[in-house]
C-alpha cells in the first residue's frame, strides 16, 4: 500500500491525535457533568507509542498532525511529544486544539518544540456565560492564553466557536466584530451529536446559516481558499477587517467527499470516522510495522462514505452504529 486511500477514492494526509481522554473543563456539549470514566493512566498510548503509529503514517503519507484530547494540555510536558512527532520524515505541520486554560504558560515550549499551529476553544466572552457552558469559570486564563499564542508568534491563531442556540447565538455578531477587529480566524460550529443525540443538542443545535445571515447584514463578506489548514472550513474575508471567519457546518451541509483524515484515541483507537463506532486498535500492531500498516489499511477498508448526522437530525434510520465515545474521548 502506497498511500493511504479509501473505497471512496480520497486520500489521507491528517492524523488528529488525542493525548488524554481526561479534561479540566466540563463543556456542555462535549461531556456529562459528572464526566466520563476516564482512562486509566497506563491504558493510554505513550509518547513512544504515539511515535512509533506517527512514523508507520508518515511513511504511508500522513503529512499533518493534530494534537487533541480531552485537553491535551493536562498531559505532562507535552511539549516533549511535539518535539519527537516534528522530527518524523514526512510530518510537515502539527496543530495544536486546546481549550487554552494552560495555553499561557505552556505556548512558548510547545512553538520551540515544532508546533505550528494552535485552536483555541472559546464559544462565549461573557465570563458568567463561559461558566455555564464549560461549567467552571475559566474565561480569564483562555484570554490570557490567546495573549500567549500571539505573542509565542503563533498565526493566525483560530478560535473554535461551537454555537448553541439560545445560549450563545446572540454573541455571533460580537465575534465576527472580533475576528474584523484582531488577527484571528473564528471558526463557528455546528454542535454534533457524538456520544450523545439527546434532547440537549436537538434544542441546541443552530444551522450556521444564521452567522451569514448576520455577517451580511453588517459587512461586505467574500469567500476565501488562502486560511491555512487542513480542514472542512468554509472560509470567508470581511472587506477592511483584519481577520477571517469559517463556518464548519458538518450537519446541514456535510463535506465527507473530500474527507481527508483518521483519528487516533488517547487509548489506542484508529476511528476511519468520527460518527460511527467503528475503530481499529493499534496497540496490539505496536513493535511491528508491517501489522500497524495493516492497520492503516483496514481502516481504508471500513472508512464509510458519510456520517449521517442530518439523518439523526431528522431522526431516519441510520446505516451504521454511531459511537458512543463522548466528543472528550475521540478528540473533535
Ligand atoms: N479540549 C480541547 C478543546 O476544547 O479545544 C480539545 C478537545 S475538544 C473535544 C475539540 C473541539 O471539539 C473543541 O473545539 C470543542 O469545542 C469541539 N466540540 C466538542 N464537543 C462538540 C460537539 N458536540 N459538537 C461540536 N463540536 C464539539
Ligand atoms: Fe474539555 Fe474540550 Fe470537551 Fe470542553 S470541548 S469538555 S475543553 S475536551
Amino acid at each position: 500500500m502506497k498511500a493511504l486511500k479509501d473505497r471512496f477514492g480520497r486520500t489521507h494526509n491528517y492524523l488528529r491525535i488525542s493525548v488524554t481522554d481526561r479534561c479540566n473543563l466540563r463543556c456542555v456539549y462535549c461531556m456529562p457533568e459528572e464526566g466520563v470514566a476516564f482512562t486509566e493512566a497506563s491504558h493510554l498510548l505513550t509518547y513512544d507509542q504515539i511515535a512509533e503509529v506517527v512514523e508507520v503514517g508518515a511513511s504511508l503519507g500522513i503529512t499533518k498532525l493534530r494534537i487533541t484530547g480531552g485537553e491535551p494540555l493536562v498531559r505532562p510536558d507535552l511539549h516533549t511529544l511535539i518535539a519527537r512527532l516534528s522530527g518524523i520524515p514526512g510530518i510537515e505541520d502539527i496543530a495544536l486544539t486546546t481549550n487554552g486554560v494552560f495555553l499561557a504558560k505552556q505556548a512558548q515550549a510547545l512553538k520551540d518544540a515544532g508546533l505550528t499551529r494552535v485552536n483555541i476553544s472559546l464559544d462565549t466572552l461573557d465570563p458568567s456565560r463561559f461558566a455555564f457552558i464549560a461549567r467552571r469559570a475559566e474565561l480569564r486564563r483562555v484570554l490570557e492564553g490567546i495573549e500567549a499564542a500571539a505573542v509565542a508568534g503563533f498565526h493566525p491563531i483560530k478560535l473554535n466557536c461551537v454555537l448553541l442556540k439560545n445560549v450563545n447565538e446572540d454573541e455571533i455578531a460580537e465575534f465576527l466584530r472580533m475576528a474584523y477587529e484582531k488577527p484571528l480566524h473564528v471558526r463557528f460550529i455546528e454542535y454534533m451529536p457524538i456520544g450523545h443525540a439527546d434532547d440537549n443538542w436537538r434544542n441546541h443545535y443552530l444551522p450556521l446559516s444564521r452567522v451569514l445571515d448576520i455577517a451580511n447584514e453588517r459587512y461586505v463578506i467574500a469567500r476565501r481558499e488562502d486560511v491555512k489548514g487542513n480542514g472542512p472550513s468554509e472560509d470567508w474575508e470581511i472587506e477592511g477587517g483584519v481577520g477571517s471567519f469559517g463556518l464548519i457546518h458538518p450537519i446541514s451541509d456535510h463535506f465527507c467527499k473530500s474527507c481527508n483524515r483518521l483519528r487516533l484515541t488517547a487509548d489506542g483507537g484508529l476511528k476511519p470516522c468520527l460518527y460511527w463506532m467503528d475503530e481499529l486498535n493499534v496497540k496490539g500492531a505496536l513493535g511491528d510495522t508491517a501489522a500497524m500498516r495493516e492497520i492503516f489499511a483496514k481502516a481504508m477498508d471500513i472508512k464509510p462514505e458519510n456520517h449521517e448526522m442530518a439523518a439523526k437530525l431528522a431522526d431516519t434510520a441510520l446505516s451504521h452504529v454511531p459511537t458512543e465515545r463522548r466528543m472528550s474521548q475521540i478528540g473533535g
